[in-house]
């Protein structure tokens, strides 16, 4: 299997380490780098992994996940604007929950 991250960013040019990167039209950017306020809101299939991962979950668990889902909802709601900052901020708040959310 080859090595995704082993390239450049389409946009900066910059490597492509770690897991922050996107395809974008079979182009690899970094997901700072991606045009974000130029799409729409790309982020459904998330919300609804959250509630689904949401059912599944202990209280604990329950609670971290509705408040990472209350976020995206609220940035739902002024999508495009932040659009780059939410996309990111997305990536850094699903790996913080960790096994409880299957992507
Ligand atoms: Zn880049």
């Amino acid at each position: 299997m080859p090595d995704l991250a082993d390239g450049a960013c389409d946009v900066c040019g910059g490597a492509l380490v770690g897991p922050y990167w996107v395809h974008e039209r079979q182009k690899l950017v970094h997901t700072k780098c991606r045009a974000w306020e130029s799409v729409a809101w790309p982020f459904e299939a998330t919300l609804k992994t959250l509630r689904e991962s949401w059912s599944a979950a202990d209280p604990d668990g329950r609670a971290r996940i509705a408040a990472v889902g209350l976020w995206l909802r609220q940035r739902k709601s002024r999508w495009p604007r932040d659009a780059s900052e939410t996309a990111v901020e997305l990536e850094r708040r699903i790996a913080g929950l960790g096994r409880l959310v299957r992507t």
